[in-house]
């Protein structure tokens, strides 16, 4: 015979391969089973990255002396008390995470359970078991792995420096303390504290500590359900953005999964409000019946499959957008504070940075609030006309630098979130009074946002207006390009473009979209929608990649700065702003606006 059964160490060695591949994964497995046993303050200690040394200690019911004999078998868990695999209540299941870290590692476990308080200690070298013997330990139970892999030279010989894997395990125990707020989490290296987290009420006060205080100050409340299907957590509002799409976090039902999914639903959510290379900050749970979702097809847990993956992207895609779009008059009080804190710096530098009590205009504004009645409806209208009738480059003649300074404004316009315009500086800069202080705004930034929700009311209503060219622009590029750009032709032209083939390598450009007629490179932008049409995957519903064409499109459309403002002019921009939906920012996520209160200026001198 050929064939033969492998011995139990090896098939534990195998085993080991799946489950713990570095330092990181075991501590994941060792601090969820801490978390299994109930324990309300979990202490990590690492040598050498976790290579040479990790120690779990918790205060959780600990084990018996049988249990902690057969904890170390494969396949023994005390977590599914039936047959069913879909009744799945606690982190672990599989009862291998022990058997395989004691496989390739020295490993000895202390614990003492509450109910007989007797305590053992056990070791195990290579997956050989030691003879269970007493022990003085406290309540809770104490693993410490010693040289992992040393079992299995080939892994040991793949492990990363020890720098990576102490970054890998901060990563690990950060999402685990998000995770689990109310348990406390200490984290060491051979002693020395790397991170703290005490025990904690809310969810929103781990995240600032794990995420950072300005995450808790910019974040907005995600809380949504469909079909017993629950989400919660906090986003980042669009102001508030990183280089990279890492710190965005998702929970099912406690576990930190690694999901394609919510990268796409983020991005689909944030497509309108943020630069494709910025990534919004945000931490979300979702909560479902355990038969809803399997989250037995990855050894290590690290990705689930639901039974229902289109509505729990639905979900979290129309969460995200209600949030975005109740805080879209808002901006990132960060950058408010970021900038007072510059400017203190630079006018005195000895002020400290302040932050905190947000000097955020209100969320909501309406017409109808009975806050502004005189400065009429028809008087903002009729500023609205002019204001459009600039929105092709007109040659205004430009008076550089000069501040354009504006009389004493009625009582009733400040009374406006963004108040009344008072003068116009850097030609792209207007300083707008209020009632108890003042804002100012990026005009550039704030009429790009305009653009575009102008675009896309247009689009929704009738199509947008084209502009047929006179001679057709032709584009070279590569024949697979063309083919893709042609794909779309269609849905371009909604949008107001038209192409056609134009031998292989080329396309004629017909038509523009009249808002961008004789403003607009037609070579870069069919570059930049080639990027558009590259990045987005194709089972994006359309509007969406409508939506992403229409705010590059707004971007090469939008009036630059440098342009002067009348009085009128500017007191538009301002009221459109409040009436447009997510005007705090413009299409990449920069703020549109600042505020400052007259209680931050008096600040700035000092008064306070
Ligand atoms: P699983 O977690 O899938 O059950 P493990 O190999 O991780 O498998 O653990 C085996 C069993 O050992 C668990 O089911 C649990 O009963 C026990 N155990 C492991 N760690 C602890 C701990 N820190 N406190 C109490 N019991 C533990
Ligand atoms: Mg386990």
């Amino acid at each position: 015979m050929q064939i033969r059964y492998l011995p139990e160490t090896l098939i534990n060695q195998i085993a080991a391969g799946e489950v713990v591949e570095r330092p990181a994964a075991a501590i994941k497995e060792l601090v969820e089973n801490s978390v299994d046993a109930g324990a309300s303050a979990i202490e990590i200690d690492i040598a050498e990255g976790g290579l040479k040394r990790i120690v779990v200690s918790d205060n959780g019911r600990g084990m018996s002396r049988e249990d902690l004999v057969a904890c170390l078998d494969r396949h023994a868990t005390s977590k599914l008390p039936g047959e069913d695999l879909l009744e799945i209540e606690h982190l672990g299941f599989r009862g291998e995470a022990l058997a395989s870290i004691a496989a390739v590692s020295k490993l000895s476990i202390r614990t003492r359970d509450a109910e007989c308080g007797e305590g053992w200690e056990i070791s195990c070298d290579a997956g050989k078991k030691s003879e269970v013997i007493p022990s003085s330990h406290p309540q809770g139970t104490r693993i410490e792995v010693q040289d992992l892999f040393y079992a299995t030279p080939a892994r040991l010989k793949f492990q990363k420096s020890q720098r990576a894997e102490e970054m890998a395990v901060k990563d690990i125990v950060t999402r685990l303390a998000m995770a689990f707020p109310h348990v406390a989490f200490r984290l060491t290296h051979a002693g020395e504290r790397k991170l703290h987290y005490h025990a904690m009420e809310g969810r929103k006060a781990r995240l600032a500590a794990v995420l950072g205080r300005e995450f808790g100050d910019n974040a907005m409340e995600i809380a949504a359900e469909r079909d017993g299907v629950v989400l919660s957590g906090f986003a980042g509002l669009p102001t508030y953005h990183r280089g990279t799409a890492q710190y965005q976090y998702l929970f099912v039902n406690g576990r930190c999964v690694r999901d394609k999914l919510l990268h796409g639903c983020v991005r689909a959510a944030y497509a309108d409000v943020l630069h494709r290379d910025r990534h919004p900050v945000l931490a979300l749970f979702l909560d479902l019946p355990a038969a809803e979702v399997d989250v037995n097809v990855h050894p290590a847990k690290a990705e689930v499959r639901f039974r229902d993956p289109a509505l729990v992207r639905g979900l979290i895609i129309s969460a995200l957008k209600l949030a975005i779009h109740e805080g879209g008059f808002q901006t990132s009080n960060t950058v408010t504070s970021h900038a007072l804190g510059a400017l203190g710096r630079s006018t005195t530098g000895a002020l400290p940075l302040h932050r905190g009590n947000s000097p955020v205009v209100p969320l909501h504004y309406s017409r109808n609030s009975g806050m502004s009645p005189v400065y009429s409806y028809q008087m903002a209208e009729r500023a609205h006309e002019s204001y459009q009738a600039f929105l092709p480059e007109a040659s205004v003649p430009s008076a550089r630098a000069e501040a354009v300074v504006l009389a004493e404004p009625s009582q009733d316009i400040q009374d406006f979130p963004l108040g009344a315009a008072r003068a116009q500086i850097h030609e792209n800069y207007i300083v707008a009074q209020t009632r108890d202080g003042l804002v100012i705004v990026d005009q550039h930034a704030a009429h790009e946002r305009l653009v575009y929700e102008r675009f896309k009311a247009q689009m929704a209503e009738k199509g947008v207006a084209r502009q047929g060219l006179l001679t057709p622009d032709i584009v070279e590029m590569e024949e697979n390009e063309a083919l893709l750009l042609l794909e779309h032709a269609p849905s371009l032209s909604r949008l107001g473009l038209e192409i056609e083939a134009f031998g292989k390598d080329a396309l004629a450009v017909q038509a523009v979209p009249a808002l961008l007629s004789g403003r607009v490179d037609t070579k870069r932008l069919l570059f930049d929608l080639l990027d558009d049409l590259r990045e987005q995957d194709r089972t994006q519903i359309l509007e969406e990649k409508l939506n992403a064409i229409l705010s590059t499109m707004a971007c090469h459309g939008s009036v630059r700065s440098g342009r002067v403002l009348s009085a009128a002019e500017m007191n538009a921009l301002l009221r459109q702003m409040e009436e447009t939906p997510l005007s705090g920012q413009c299409n990449h996520g920069r703020p549109t606006y600042v505020t400052l209160s007259l209680k931050d200026i008096e600040k700035l001198f000092g008064r306070t």
